[in-house]
């Protein structure tokens, strides 16, 4: 029997609990699921989102594992309370979530969807045929799970695709750049800029006034990774006055964002709140009871968390 307690919101053990325990039988698994524990040290596995109620993991003494619900990890990565292994979600509901909102919202960039609405009084206005998807660049900082299926379709689309990692990384369809020296050459060529890194130390406000002023005039941002890659006031200066067009943001430094922030009023921005991409129960249960029972059977967990690295 596995003893799994959920760590979570009220409404994620409500959509969570049971597709979990479904996956888990026909994996083979006994879990037993709960909400609190009667015995922190009887405890095997914690489902984890950072909505939930527990911040100090030390009285859970026999935990083999914790198991994020959400891709983001930044609010447990530095717990260290927390001495067993931790893993991140990746599922491919949610991957296939992200892939259509940055597809959808690139697409609206590329065709000038906006614009096209925005002239539908009377006015016929073919300088507003765009160009193929070939002749856009799409820059994408974040080659992981959720970046580089992003890229993959939208290089079977037709558009050029850049991408950047903090490692070296090879994909077929996606020019693929690393280093200072990388960050630079994306930024120059990306006409639409997508970023889908992770909140780390070394990802703080990644995107500033020197980033801004690298991409071409007219350049679009979409930002489904986290709101403190961009420097708030960076990114509203090159909305004013530098070379973005437009931005549309899905994360921020404060959730939800407050009702005075300027984004919410600003012309050049698409707020979305925090929607891109959510953790699809049914697929993620599947992942999260794999990864307990290859623990049960002594193997790695998939999509560990580097804790040095911060993801
Ligand atoms: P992932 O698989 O861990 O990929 C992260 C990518 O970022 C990797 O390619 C990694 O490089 C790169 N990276 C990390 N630090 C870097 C640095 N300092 N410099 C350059 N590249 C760096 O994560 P994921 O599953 O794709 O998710 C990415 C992020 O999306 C999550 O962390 C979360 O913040 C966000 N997210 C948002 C939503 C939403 O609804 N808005 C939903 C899910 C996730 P390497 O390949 O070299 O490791």
């Amino acid at each position: 029997m596995q003893k799994i307690l959920f760590s979570v919101s009220e409404s994620e053990f409500r959509a969570f609990a049971g597709p979990i325990e479904t996956a888990c039988r026909a994996a083979g698994l006994d879990p037993t699921i709960s909400k609190q524990p009667q015995d922190p040290t009887s405890i095997d596995y914690i489902v984890f989102s950072p909505d939930g109620p527990i911040a100090d993991f030390s009285p859970f003494t026999g935990l083999k594992a914790a198991l994020s619900l959400w891709a983001g990890v930044e609010r447990i990565v530095g717990n260290e309370t927390l001495k067993a292994p931790l893993a991140r979600m990746v599922d491919p509901g949610l991957t296939e979530g992200m892939v259509e909102y940055v597809t959808g919202h690139v697409l609206r960039y590329h065709l000038g969807l906006d614009a096209i609405l925005a002239t539908q009084r009377g006015r016929w206005a073919p300088e507003l045929a765009p160009p193929l998807a070939r002749n856009r660049t799409v820059g994408i900082l974040g080659l992981g799970a959720l970046g580089a299926a992003c890229g993959l379709a939208l290089a079977s689309l037709g558009f050029s695709v850049a991408g950047w990692s903090r490692r070296p990384k090879e994909i077929d369809g996606i020019e693929c750049f690393s280093g200072d020296a990388g960050l630079n050459e994306i930024l120059r060529r990306s006409d639409i800029l997508v970023s889908l890194l992770p909140a780390t130390p070394q990802t703080e406000s990644i995107l500033g006034a020197e980033e801004f002023a690298l991409l071409p005039e007219g350049a679009c941002l979409i930002n489904p990774g986290r709101g403190t890659l961009i420097d708030d006031d960076a990114l509203l200066a090159a909305l004013d006055g530098g070379p973005l067009a437009h931005a549309t943001l899905d994360v921020f430094r404060t959730e939800p964002l407050p009702a005075d922030h300027p984004f919410w009023e600003h012309p050049k921005v698409t707020v979305t709140p925090h929607i891109a991409a959510a953790t699809r129960p049914e697929t993620a249960g599947e992942v999260i009871a794999e990864n307990i029972r290859r623990s049960e059977a002594g193997l790695s967990l998939l999509h560990l968390v580097d804790r040095l690295a911060g993801y």
